[in-house]
Order: C-alpha cells, then structure tokens, then sequence
C-alpha cells in the first residue's frame, strides 16, 4: 500500500507510520527524518535546511522534492511505502503525483490525522526524542524507555517555534486535506486519543 500520512506537526504521524511499518514492513519516508540526519551529519543539503527547520518555516519544495524523487527509486518502497510529512505544498503533491505516474505507481490513500492545535502545542512542549535510537516519547522518560539512550528536545519543539510550526501548517499544508478529498482518496481520523485507539481507526479506514 502506498500512502501519504498528512497532519499538523504533533498530530502523530510519525508514531503512526512506525507502527505500520512494524506491522506491514512499508518502507518509511520521513523527510523531517532526512532532513535532521542531514543537519547532523552536516551536509551541503543539512547546512541549506537547518535555517528554515530552526525558524519552523518550510525547506524549499525544490529541495525537499528532490530528496522524495530519489527516494522513490529504492527497491524497498516497491512492496508499498509511507510518506510522512511529505507533501507539504500543493507544489509538492503535484511533483508527487508526476514522480510516482513515471514509475508507474500510484497512492492507495492520504491519512489526515486530525488534532485540536492547542493539544498539539501541548504536546510537543513535552516532546522528547531518543538521540540513539530516534523513539519518540515525552519530558517524563529520564531515559528512552527502548534503549537507555539519552532524550534531547528538538529545537523546533520549542513554544514560538511551534506556533509558527502551526501557521505554516494551516496556510501551506492544509490546504493538501481538499487536494486528495478531489482525488476521492482522502482518509480523515481523529488524532485526538491514545496511539494505539489512533491506529485501529487508520488500519479501519485503509481495509488492513
Ligand atoms: P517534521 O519532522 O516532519 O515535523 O519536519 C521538521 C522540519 O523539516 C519542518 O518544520 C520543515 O522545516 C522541514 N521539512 C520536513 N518535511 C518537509 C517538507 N515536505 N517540505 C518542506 N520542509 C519540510
């Protein structure tokens, strides 16, 4: 199954999609994951983003659909693949479709998970990450809960940071949720409860 995973910064993508990878093996496409690997390893592509990733603003769409095009080229996205936080722009949707009708594939879905923004300043002033493995949990881990690894906060967790996170969420992406609804493939899912609640609806709306 190829699918688009859209949702506010916060709203649970990326635990989602790793939960659908652990389940059905798609291959996981994060660009934000991409993206932070290149800062760290500081890269020409990690030195051009870090600025826009830091402010909470938008990588430009040229660089971000380069990024996603090679991407797609893998062999391991052919047994199906989950895009999250990608597209971001309308720009970006339609470079998508084209990329993936010249490889001849097609997206089965666009998951929108729906949550109330002031919940998600909320949690994501809380949010931790694992520097080791990458988990994602919260200000009460000491320690990662998968690994021991030490937990950091990302620098776009920040308060100001996510409010503009939030803006350029709803003039820049949302207007993604009307663009797959006129594609009749759009999925909408309330976000707003436990993980695991979250992800009986997305497999219930996906047929899996
Ligand atoms: P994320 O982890 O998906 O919230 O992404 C973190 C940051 O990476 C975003 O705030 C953007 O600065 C950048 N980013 C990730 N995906 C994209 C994208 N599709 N288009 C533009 N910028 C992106």
């Amino acid at each position: 199954m190829n699918l688009v995973l859209l949702g506010a910064p916060g709203a649970g993508k990326g635990t989602q999609a790793a939960m659908l990878v652990s389940e059905f093996g798609y291959a996981h496409i994060s660009t934000g994951d991409i993206l932070r690997a290149a800062v760290k390893n500081e890269t020409p592509l990690g030195l051009e983003a870090k600025k826009y990733m830091d402010a909470g603003d938008l990588v430009p769409d040229s660089v971000v659909i380069g990024l996603v095009s090679e991407r797609l080229k893998e062999k391991d996205t052919e047994n199906g693949f989950i895009l999250d936080g990608f597209p971001r722009t309308i720009p970006q949707a339609i470079a998508l479709t084209d990329e993936l009708s010249k490889l001849g594939r097609d997206l089965d879905a666009a998951v929108a998970v729906n949550v109330d923004p002031e919940v998600i300043v909320k949690r994501l002033t809380s949010r931790r990450c694992c520097k080791n493995c990458g988990h994602i949990g919260s200000v009460a881990d000491a320690v990662c809960p998968e690994c021991g690894g030490e937990m950091f906060q990302r620098d776009d967790d920040k308060e100001s940071v996510i409010r503009n996170r939030l803006d350029v969420y709803e003039k820049q992406t949302a207007p993604l949720i009307d663009y797959y609804r006129g594609a009749d493939i759009l999925k909408e899912i309330e976000g707003d409860k436990d993980p695991k609640d979250v992800y009986v609806d997305v497999k219930k709306s996906l047929g899996l």
